[in-house]
Order: C-alpha cells, then structure tokens, then sequence
C-alpha cells in the first residue's frame, strides 16, 4: 500500500526540518511511502532545505513553481503528481498534526470509508476576528450552496485513489478544494482535533486574501447571489409598479402639489445602488467565466526531481 503525502509549501524554511522529523518518526511503520513538496514560488530557503532534504532521502520528492501560484495550484499540482494508492494534503506549518497519520491510514484499511478528513473542533490560538469571519463565512455558504462543506474542515484528508482521479478531472482555474471535496461525494470519515498553532514562521493569508478566497468559494459553488440579484430586481419593479399606482390614485384625488424630491433623490440613489450591486455580483461571474475560458495552466514547473512531472 503505497501512501504519497503532498506538502504546500510557501516560504516554510523554518517549519521544514521540524516537519520532516516529525514525519520521519511518525512513518516508520510504513512501508511504502513518498513525501512530495511542492514548492510554491518561495522566496527564501524552503526549496534548498528540500532539495537537501531529498538528497539524503529518497522518499523527498519536490515539484518547484515557477513563482508563487498559491496553495490551491500547489494542492493540485500535488493531486496530479501523486502516485500512491492513499494521499494526503497536508500543510507545512504542523497545523494539520503529522501524528494523525497514522490513524487516518487505519480507518482508510478498515475499507469502509473512501476518505477521512480532519475537523478543527476549536479555533483556540487564532484572531477572534478571523474566527469570527470565517463562522460567518462557513454559514453562510452552507446555506447557499448544494454542496456539504464542513466548518473547521481543514485540507488535511487522507483519500483513495478513486477520490484523487475524482479531484485530478475537475480542472476549474477557480479552485476551492474544499468545495471540490464536498462536492464529489464518497464516504467521508471526520476525525475532530484541537487546534494547534504553527511551529514557525506566520500566516500566508492576509484578511484580503481570505475574503478573496471566500467569494471564490461562494461564486464557485453556488448561484445564489445571482437569484439575489434578479429576485431584488423583480421586488423593486413591484414596488415601484404600486408607488406608481398610489401616486396616479393620489394626483387624481388631491390634484398635484410639487413637493418631495428629496424623498425621490434617496429612492433614485438607492436604486442605483441596487443595480450597481447587482451589476457587480454578474461581473464576478463574468470575471470567472473569463478566466476559464483562458484555459491557463494551474502552475508552472520550474524545477523537480520527479521523472515525467504532470503539467496541467
Ligand atoms: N501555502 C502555499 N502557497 C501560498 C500560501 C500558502 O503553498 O500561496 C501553503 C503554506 O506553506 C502552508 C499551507 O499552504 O503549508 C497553509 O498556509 P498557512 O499556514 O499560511 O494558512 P493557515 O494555516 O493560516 O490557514
Ligand atoms: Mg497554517
């Protein structure tokens, strides 16, 4: 059983060696077993420490972008270079504990399940308002979208082959791996643990790149704001039919004082409001379609020691 665990890393020098202790220890037991890093772009030492790393094992394979592509590039590089029976994502900063391993291996082998995931069961150690948004955010795309994405679900899954092919052929340019998980099915063991902080070095995300991340996620999964949009649309066209009615009815009765145009300013730029709003949730799925029309490649290889990178 051959088991290939995928490191993202960006500009992880300090977390690498810690790391690969680590897993060093907790993959004694098995038998057959590839780390593949994927360095995304890193500006400092990580790649070095890699490459120095799979000299004195053989077991170290890297990929190397050509600069930084993010982490949903990184993970897809890795799901379409992995070649084990079993993979993991898993991240570099020993926030995804290495020592789950080796359990999620066994409930994997109990063949009742085609992957298990891990569930953060606390946020202890993290920014109360990043907390804070990202509850918010999972609630909200729970309710909006079909597909079943988890609060606290990390990245850091352990999965079948049959659920990496799964993964590998959906090739969208506007990643979210974790709606793409939910979204193509298999039988899912979650297993809860407690957050931990990273051993080294600080975040990559920013409190922008995060809500970046989160309209990705909503747009990619979900058509709501669309039927946001149009349903406003349809509202205000009522409203505005009854106003029209009530005036008429009015005029006819009381005849026609000018007055209230600072009452018709504010409903005019309200409106407008509205329809910029709208206009704008239709422009980033336009901005989506149109990147995917580019059919762009999700990353670059600059360097690896694998034979036959595959370059998607
Ligand atoms: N990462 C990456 N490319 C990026 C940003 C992050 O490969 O552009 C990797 C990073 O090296 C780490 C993982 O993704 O292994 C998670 O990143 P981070 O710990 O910064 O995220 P957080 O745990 O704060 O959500
Ligand atoms: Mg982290």
């Amino acid at each position: 059983m051959k088991i290939s665990l995928i490191i993202p890393c960006y500009n992880e020098e300090d977390a690498l060696l810690p790391l690969y202790e680590e897993l060093f220890r907790v993959t004694e037991s098995m038998s057959d077993f590839e780390m593949l890093f994927i360095d995304d772009g890193s500006k400092d030492h990580t790649l070095k420490i890699i490459k120095e790393l799979s000299s004195s094992d053989e077991r170290v394979k890297y990929i190397s972008f050509s600069r930084n592509f993010g982490k949903e590039a990184a993970m897809y590089a890795g799901f379409c270079n992995s070649t084990g029976d079993y993979t993991a994502v898993m991240d570099a900063d020993m926030q995804d504990p290495p020592s789950l391993l080796p359990e999620m291996v066994k409930i994997l082998e109990g063949g009742e399940y085609d992957s298990v995931a891990t569930r953060r069961v606390s946020r202890k150690g993290e920014p109360r308002i990043r907390s804070f948004f990202s509850k918010l955010f999972y609630k909200i795309i729970r309710k909006i979208s079909d597909t079943d994405i988890v609060d606290g679900a990390r990245d850091f899954r352990l999965m079948k082959r049959e659920m990496v092919d799964a993964i590998v052929s959906m090739c969208e340019s506007n990643r979210f791996s974790k709606g793409i998980f939910g979204w193509i099915g298999f039988k899912t063991y979650w297993l809860p643990y407690e957050n931990v902080e990273r051993v080294a070095g600080k975040t990559k995300w920013s409190f922008f790149g995060l809500l970046k991340y989160s309209i990705d996620g909503i747009v990619g999964f979900s058509n709501t704001p669309l039927k946001i949009a149009s349903w406003s649309g349809i509202f205000f066209t009522f409203v505005a039919l009854i106003m029209l009615i009530v005036i008429f009815v009015r005029t006819l009765i009381f005849g026609d004082p000018v007055a209230g145009w600072p009452s018709t300013i504010c409903i005019m730029l309200f409106i407008g409001g509205i329809q910029l709003f709208s206009l704008g949730i239709i422009g980033q799925y336009v901005a989506k379609i149109y990147n995917e029309t580019k059919k762009r490649p999700h990353y670059i290889v600059a360097q690896s020691n694998k034979e036959d990178v595959v370059k998607k």
